[in-house]
């Protein structure tokens, strides 16, 4: 089956085509700069890239642009529109209403519009700008809506509830809903694979570590717990983001500095993490070089990011009640053996041993990689992370269920 799947932000609509029965990309690009101007940068395998300024007022305009493109004799992949199966929707915010993924309904519509908004305005409304651009453009085809938070939605409330008034849960829905749920659930599927196929029993904990960055525990093939909370602030310490931290440090910094709430949220999400520690980069790839170059505050924001990665491996160990498998993955994870290495080194009380010749020599284009040594009792993975083929098979089985 012929997928799109579309990952809508506020002025750019990312996209690639899959066939589901090869899960073969044969189509990707991103319409960029929409509202603004406009230009497509479309990418064909065996192709060359095509790039190209057009006018794209809106998404829906973007997306007639982008459908254009796929149908182009030229320079596209398809005779016609109509061999767009199905359409998958990355969607960041589900709020507690939407623990799978679903077909586009009004109700569903409605849901994301009114209820989860508030939980990611610009994500939420950049994504229904995309899902109006595609049912403008397609409307009969079956448009899918594959939610970042869903795999999170097995938290017991025990992991998912903070220590503030319940009245605060129940009029403004507070609570942990994590991130890069469809990265988690992709990597944490392909590590079952490896263990025999059997989620039953299983205790993996998966790190998903980018920009952002977050780490799961999947017990049983389902999420126990998640580093991200409420927001992808929380947690272990990213590119430009704090993490965690006492939450007196936020009224504190704003009467010193006089900024306000929207000031401080700006400052917990672009001004801090790596690049307000190292004062060098947000870029782990710049930090290496800065060390290199003996740069102190570099190393130590390395360090604490592998010695926050590996405080969560412990704690989930014991959330679980034990650990089979540990998975990184995302940008850092499947391309920077320094910080994998700080994670693991120390936890040989958990049963954990990993090759670390094998580690220095693991990118993500290495493909998936064992890390683990033989001896060792939990298996160590670089899996490098697909969530557009988990959007592009979600959206097939649930378009096929309605045919
Ligand atoms: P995002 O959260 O924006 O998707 P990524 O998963 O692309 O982020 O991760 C970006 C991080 O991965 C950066 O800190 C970057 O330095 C690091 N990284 C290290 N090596 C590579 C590489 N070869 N390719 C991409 N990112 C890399």
């Amino acid at each position: 089956m012929n997928v799109l799947v579309i990952n809508a932000g506020s002025s750019s609509l990312k996209y690639q085509l899959f066939d589901t029965a090869t899960n073969e990309v044969r189509a990707k690009g991103n319409c960029e700069r929409i509202g603004i101007d406009g230009r497509i940068v479309h990418k064909i395998p065996g192709k060359e890239d095509y790039v190209k300024e057009i006018p794209m007022p809106n998404h829906s305009v973007a997306t007639r642009i982008l459908v254009e493109t796929l149908t182009d004799p030229e320079l596209g992949c398809l005779k016609s529109m109509s061999e767009i199966e199905a359409v998958g929707h990355r969607i960041v915010h589900g709020g507690p209403y939407f623990s799978e993924s679903v077909l586009l309904t009004q109700e569903v519509y409605d849901t994301l519009d009114k209820k989860c908004r508030d939980l990611a305005p610009l994500h939420t409304g950049a994504h229904l700008q995309g899902i109006r651009g595609c049912l403008d453009v397609m409307p009969d085809t079956p448009q899918i809506l594959v939610f970042d938070t869903a795999f999170h939605q097995t938290m017991p409330p025990e992991a998912f509830m903070y220590g503030i008034p319940y009245k605060m849960y129940k009029d403004y829905a507070i609570r942990r809903y994590g991130a890069h749920g469809t990265s988690h659930r992709y990597v944490a599927g392909e590590m079952i694979k490896l263990m025999g196929g059997k989620a039953e029993g299983t205790k993996i904990v998966t790190c998903h570590l980018g920009n952002g960055s977050s780490i799961s525990a999947v017990k049983d093939g389902k999420v126990l717990d998640t580093s991200m909370g409420f927001t992808p602030l929380a947690g272990v310490i990213m590119g430009t983001r704090c993490g965690d931290m006492d939450p007196a440090v936020v009224p504190f910094i704003m009467k010193k500095t006089g900024m306000t709430p929207d000031e401080m949220s700006d400052f917990m999400n672009k001004k801090c993490g790596f690049q307000g520690i190292s004062e060098v980069s947000s870029d782990c790839r710049d930090l290496e070089a800065a060390i290199a170059a003996g740069n102190e505050q570099a190393k130590l924001a390395m360090d604490i990011l592998g010695y926050q990665i590996k405080r969560f491996i412990g704690a989930y160990a014991a959330a679980m009640g034990g650990l089979d498998a540990i998975v990184f993955t995302a940008g850092i994870g499947e391309n920077t053996a320094s910080i994998r290495e700080r994670a693991l080194t120390g936890l040989d009380f958990l049963g954990v041993d990993f090759d670390r010749a094998v580690n220095d020599k693991t990118f993500g284009r290495s493909g998936v990689t064992k890390l683990s040594t033989d001896k060792s009792r939990v298996q160590i993975y670089m899996i490098p992370t697909n969530e557009e083929l988990m959007i592009a098979q979600d959206a097939e089985r649930i378009a096929k269920s309605v045919k």
